[in-house]
């Protein structure tokens, strides 16, 4: 095995302020080289898919430090499962999942630490709350109490300039700004999760809190 995951580790380090937090995302990657990435610090690993997330932490499980974000679209009725062993989930995106999760999470006397995922341009293989939406669920959001909103994530759409990939991460974090001036109960935005392997540098000059990175770490995915 060689140390090209640490070498990519460190390289992706050099740029990386220290408010913002590099999840690795390891769908369809091997264990072996979750674990090279573990050896080199990464200690955030990020799953979209359940059933994959499951296998590998159950593999895992002698790495309690790990702290495992769900990324990926989930349907409520799977949704005990990621209030149980994750400890964030960044793609919220709707008010029905939010409300399961929050009950899940009261039953099991648990909390959960959530970004609501947005959809900032129109995107129809993306799930997300469009900004209209949003609005009208927001004073329902805020009753969530072991469901922690404490995030705003997107993924931007194929195809923009290098300008408006910046101006829509930009828009994310105006987003937090107007919803963190209506003095929420609960809801209070600190973290942006934004930015992926190829855009992740803009992003982070946008205001990104949180990276999630894959194919720049591990390499290219196994296609299956
Ligand atoms: C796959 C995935 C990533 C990582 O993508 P890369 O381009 O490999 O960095 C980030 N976020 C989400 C939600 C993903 O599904």
């Amino acid at each position: 095995m060689n140390n090209l995951i640490r070498e990519n580790l460190d390289f992706i380090r050099q740029n990386l302020p220290v408010n913002v937090r590099l999840v690795a995302v390891t769908k369809k990657m091997s264990i072996d080289k979750i674990k090279e990435a573990y050896n080199a610090g990464v200690r955030d690993f990020g799953e979209n898919h359940l059933q994959e997330a499951l296998e590998k932490i159950e593999i895992l499980k002698d790495f309690p430090d790990i702290c495992w974000h769900f990324i990926g679209h989930l349907q409520s009725n799977k949704a005990s499962k990621v209030v149980k062993i994750f400890q964030w989930i960044h793609s919220v995106d709707s008010l029905k999942l939010a409300q399961t999760l929050e009950r899940l999470a009261q039953e099991n006397n648990l909390y959960l630490n959530a970004c609501l995922q947005i959809k900032l341009l129109p995107d129809p293989t993306k799930f997300g709350w469009e900004i209209a939406q949003l609005k009208q669920d927001l004073p329902l959001l805020d009753q969530c109490e072991y469901l922690k909103i404490k995030g705003l994530m997107t993924i931007l759409p194929l195809g923009l300039t290098e300008a408006e990939k910046f101006n829509t991460f930009q828009s994310l974090r105006n987003l937090a700004t107007e919803i963190n001036n209506n003095s929420w109960q609960n809801i209070k935005i600190k973290e942006l999760s934004m930015g992926m392997s190829n855009d992740y540098l803009l992003a982070i000059e946008g205001g990104s809190t949180m990276i999630r990175l894959g194919t720049i770490i591990f390499g290219e995915r196994l296609v299956n």
